[in-house]
């Protein structure tokens, strides 16, 4: 149905920590708010809700994300951060870029222009939406902050405390909330650990954020990763299984665990030119795609006009539509026709002589190669 993510915030007061921080005692951790959870027609059932689950929040490989700071002064005032505040999160963007993935980053200081808009609102935790859902944020609204009452300003530590909140943002969950970790909480420590200061957090959000575990089906691969960037730091006594956590606490090294840079070109993985087909105008493209894949295709035009682009037969797919310029594909528009019994679908006027660049992800096919694409 509807491209509309539901809203889910994995605000955060909090910090991810996944990395030692100054101790595991004392850190702002990072919550996820949870928006209404989509709900399907009753025809989408089962599998076909769950691939579309997995992959909605995710973004179409070969977007550029643009990023924005808060300015000094004025009604967001409060939201603006320290020149040594904006360097970690720079330096966090690099971290997820350099694994060489298929999205691109990049700053601009005009927020009205950026999907990613940061805050560095003090005593607010820190915090982002998951995914797509920044989308359906207000303008003048933060999807992201970081806690400047928290140890962020310098050091490794407030590095990771950006990577685990940009790992949201492109995506991902809470690590430690993975079914397969297999952690028997400590339940009544970890609600009075959480409840105290700095996070002060009431039993609902403790549980949202770590105690719940995350549906097996948005979660990806099958194994448990303590050292991932998107894991808390837990200290000793919080968790009663399995060993030798128990005694240990779970101590994330920092940085990007090798799963980390495994999963994010999974889903992202780098684009080179030859990822790339030229799609002839009046051509239906047959489409045999298994769940999660991207085709990406160029549209040249030679009469500047309305265009119609469509999938057909049944499916769940994502189409994305952007312009290619010497330094970078701008987004013009999209269409997500998951769960809904209609095909994705995009009129828009093009240009003779420029190239257009059509991205499209498959969430569900109901019968493989029986679905095409074409323009006209
Ligand atoms: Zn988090």
């Amino acid at each position: 149905m509807s491209p509309k993510p539901t809203k889910s915030r994995t605000s955060v007061p909090g910090s991810p920590d996944a990395s030692p921080g100054p101790s595991s005692k004392g850190l702002v951790r990072c919550s996820i708010r949870q928006g209404p959870v989509r709900e399907f027609s009753p025809e989408v059932g089962g599998e076909r809700a769950r691939l579309i689950v997995v992959n909605r929040d995710k973004w179409v490989n070969g977007t550029v994300l643009r990023y924005a700071f808060f300015g000094a002064g004025g009604t967001f005032g409060s939201w603006a951060g320290s020149d040594a505040l904006k360097s970690q999160v720079r330096k966090a963007f690099k971290k997820w870029a350099d694994v060489g993935i298929g999205l691109k980053f990049e700053e601009v200081s005009d927020r009205s222009n950026a999907q990613i808009r940061i805050g560095f609102q003090m005593a607010d935790g820190h915090w982002s939406y998951v995914g797509r859902q920044i989308l359906e944020q207000e303008p003048d609204d933060r999807t992201m902050n970081l806690d400047p009452s928290d140890a962020i300003s310098s050091g490794n530590y407030g590095v990771d405390v950006a990577a685990h909140e940009i790992g949201h943002t492109l995506g991902f969950p809470h690590e430690h909330q993975n079914p397969h970790a297999g952690i028997v909480w400590n339940e009544e420590a970890v609600y009075a650990e959480l409840g105290g200061p700095p996070n002060n957090w009431d039993r609902s959000t403790t549980f949202h954020n770590i105690i719940r575990k995350i549906s097996p089906d948005t979660v990806q691969g099958s194994s448990w990763d303590p050292d991932s960037v998107m894991h808390y730091e837990f200290r000793p006594g919080l968790i009663k299984s399995p060993a030798p956590y128990d005694a240990q606490g779970v101590h994330p090294p920092g940085g990007l665990s090798a799963r980390d840079q495994q999963w994010i070109k999974t889903f992202y993985p780098p684009l080179a030119a030859a990822d790339h087909e030229n799609l002839p105008l009046l051509t239906s493209r047959p489409l045999s795609l298994i769940p999660g894949q991207q085709l990406n295709f160029l549209l040249q035009p030679t009469t500047t006009r309305y265009y119609e682009i469509r999938t057909f037969g049944l499916s769940d797919t994502v189409l994305v539509l952007y312009e290619r310029t010497p330094s970078e594909d701008l987004y013009l528009t999209g269409d997500d026709d998951s769960g809904e019994a209609r095909n994705a679908y995009i009129r828009r006027r093009l240009h003779a002589g420029r190239t257009y660049v059509l991205r499209l992800r498959l969430y569900y096919s109901f019968s493989a190669g029986e679905t095409a694409l074409m323009w006209w």
